[in-house]
């Protein structure tokens, strides 16, 4: 008996024994399986995937200005990722109306959050405004052939100037500023595109591709931080920013309705034998 007991139990010490290598030896091929170095080797080991990476790379050599814009949000993407201000969230303490007191705790605990988060979009849209301001002053000083699409860039750009001044007066209305903010960042991406669209003889067209697209990215962020003062029941903010908006909405409609007629000036002037650039 007492043997039968000690060969089942070395049985059952064998089998756990077996059962923890295999699993052991599983979770090792799954590491080895997962390894991102390992699946970019295998992708680039398959052709298809070099055919799809080399069309990508002739397709930035013939779009410039939309790459340069999808790298506009990744890299805004990145630096949200690791943003040194962003307040901790939760538990700042804080000036409270008294209107709040009694609120259960999960509506105020969602205000507080949407509070924080319309903040760093906040600091996010001034850099985004000090970014358009820089490309449209590029814009204005380049296309003297097209006066009817100057003066809208110079007087959107005028707007764009008070916009900066709206976003920040919306930071000060929630106790913060604009201070330290990385605003050379916006510099620099603009110089870039500025510079991608400068070798394109057909400047004046893909500035307007990447204005109309532009508008459409302010338009987003303007809605995302509409719906956020709403949630956290900043009613003058949200108010600031529907100003915003509007006059983002009215520069995308601008150029929707217009781009045709700049395409046509531009292809009247090639034709004509006129300076193909701006
Ligand atoms: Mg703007
Ligand atoms: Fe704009």
């Amino acid at each position: 008996m007492r043997h039968h007991d000690d060969e089942s139990s070395s049985d059952i010490e064998r089998e756990v024994a077996a059962q923890r290598a295999e699993i052991s030896e599983t979770l090792g091929e799954i590491k080895e399986r997962l390894s991102p170095g390992e699946l970019l080797d295998r992708m680039l080991r398959d052709s298809r995937t070099r055919d799809a990476v080399s069309r990508i790379g002739s397709a930035i050599g013939r779009n410039p200005l939309p790459v340069v814009l999808i790298g506009v949000g990744a890299l805004w993407l990145a630096l949200a990722s690791n943003r040194a201000e962003r307040p901790p969230a939760y538990h700042r303490p804080r000036r409270r109306p008294a209107s709040r007191a009694a609120m259960p705790v999960e509506r105020e605990r969602l205000m507080t959050v949407s509070r924080d988060n319309l903040t760093a979009w906040l600091r996010d849209a001034y850099a985004m405004e000090n970014q358009a301001i820089e490309i449209l002053e590029k814009q204005v000083s380049r296309l003297e052939h097209y006066p009817d699409l100057r003066a809208k860039v110079r007087s959107h750009l005028e707007e764009s100037h008070c916009q900066a001044e709206r976003v920040e007066r919306c930071l000060h209305q929630l106790g913060t500023d604009t201070s330290g903010l990385k605003t050379a960042l916006g510099k620099m991406i603009g110089t870039a595109q500025q510079l991608s669209g400068l070798f394109a003889s057909d400047e004046v067209l893909k500035s307007g591709i990447a204005d109309y697209a532009f508008e459409h990215y302010e338009i987003a962020s303007y809605k995302m931080l509409i719906a956020a003062a709403a949630e956290a029941g900043e009613h003058e903010v949200g108010r600031i920013l529907e100003e915003n908006l509007r006059e983002e909405e009215a520069m995308a409609a601008w150029l929707a309705q217009h781009l045709p007629e700049v395409t046509r000036q531009y292809l009247h002037r090639e034709a004509a034998g006129q300076t193909a650039k701006v």
